[in-house]
């Protein structure tokens, strides 16, 4: 089985750990006696109920989350915090500060002004979203309802290396692309959110943690399945939650503690992220889209300047077991995503290959 996987560098769905995955599936048809599968079990039964709450405690003990946060696990897509956030947390002044950094924030900021005043904290769209602002850059709104801002952008390969202060105004984060990938103080935000697609689970799940205060100041037309509120009463289950997926969190977190929790996610993120950059710029051929300093650890993206190499070099890479290399039709090159779950061992081939075809070409 193992010999015939390939090193997956989609954006996501993505790769996920081979042990979790050997793991579902030795447990499939008979979840430890229970005689059925995870998939067929009520989501009220205890055997469910106990997954759920394992795997939230693991998540609360691995981010030390702390006690006046709630974890949800809700069904909406990261997309569907980009309409959950402003309809839940606008009404209180009516104005928000959104940072664009990239495709998805630029996505949220369109949502969000549906429900109130938006104000631009920073937009690199000039750039083609290359770079993140320093904090002297940012403009804010002491009378923001919040600041949102995405951690991590998949599209363009730029990450933020550091946490914006905003005084008193709520900080609202997507880590979708590089949650657990680092120590987060989680005490700093208001609201983290992640699609679990890309670092945690297969799609499906989406997971929100909330500090508890913030939500009630619902906009009153607020659908019932979009209100923070109602989902953190019904912990999670207004209605069936996404089980299967819920489960598979929890695997995937026992295996990020057994590998250091995410200061050790943090060390072999930006060691397979150091040795790419490091390929990249001693190459005759490739640039990196990203600005140095602005770089992220978990997709890379780079191309040769020539549309028809970068091709072939997608095709070839991917004859040679490295798949998904195409870049997002917005940054056109390639794209190496590498997730938690991407062996080191796969980046160090994936270098060799790099390494061989510029010399190639
Ligand atoms: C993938 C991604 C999204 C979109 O996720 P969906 O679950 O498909 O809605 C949003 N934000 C970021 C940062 C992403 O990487």
């Amino acid at each position: 089985m193992t010999n015939s996987r390939v090193y997956n560098f989609a954006a996501g769905p993505s790769v996920l750990p081979l042990s979790v995955l050997e793991r579902a599936g030795s447990e499939i048809t008979n979840y430890r006696g229970s005689g059925m599968s995870v998939m067929e079990m009520s989501h009220r039964s205890k055997v469910f109920m106990d997954i759920f709450q394992e795997t939230r405690d693991k998540l609360r003990r691995l981010m030390n989350i702390p006690e006046d946060y709630r974890i949800l696990f809700l069904q909406t897509g990261a997309s569907g915090q980009f309409s959950m956030i402003p309809l839940n947390l606008i009404g209180k002044t009516g104005k928000a500060d959104y940072a664009v950094t990239g495709n998805f924030s630029g996505l949220a900021c369109k949502e969000a002004k549906k429900y109130g005043q938006i104000s631009l904290a920073c937009d690199t769209g000039g750039r083609n979203h290359s770079y993140i602002p320093r904090q002297e850059e940012l403009k804010l709104d002491n009378e923001a309802s919040y600041f949102y801002y995405c951690a991590n952008n998949t599209i363009y390969g730029t990450e933020w290396d550091y946490v914006p202060e905003t005084g008193e105004v709520p900080l609202i984060c997507d880590m979708s692309s590089n949650i657990l990938s680092m120590p987060v103080d989680v005490s700093r935000f208001g609201i983290i959110y992640a699609g679990a697609q890309k670092n945690m689970a297969p799609a499906g799940l989406t997971v929100v943690i909330i500090k508890d205060s913030l939500a009630g100041h619902e906009l009153p037309f607020t659908p019932l399945m979009m209100n923070y509120r109602t989902m953190i009463d019904k912990d999670s289950m207004y209605n069936t939650p996404p089980c299967w997926c819920i489960y598979m969190l929890g695997l995937t977190l026992d295996w990020v503690a057994e590998n250091g929790g995410p200061e050790g996610m943090e060390k072999l993120k930006w060691q397979r992220a150091g040795m790419l950059y490091d390929v990249l710029d001693a190459s005759r051929l490739f640039t990196c889209h990203a600005d140095k300093g602005s770089r992220s650890g978990m997709n890379v993206t780079f191309r040769t300047g020539d549309e028809e190499l970068d091709a072939k070099f997608v095709k070839e890479a991917a004859q040679a077991g490295f798949v998904n290399l195409k870049g997002h039709r917005l940054t056109g090159g390639m794209r190496a995503s590498i997730y938690n779950a991407m062996p080191v061992e796969g980046v160090e081939k994936l270098c060799d290959f790099i390494r061989a075809f510029d010399k190639q070409n």
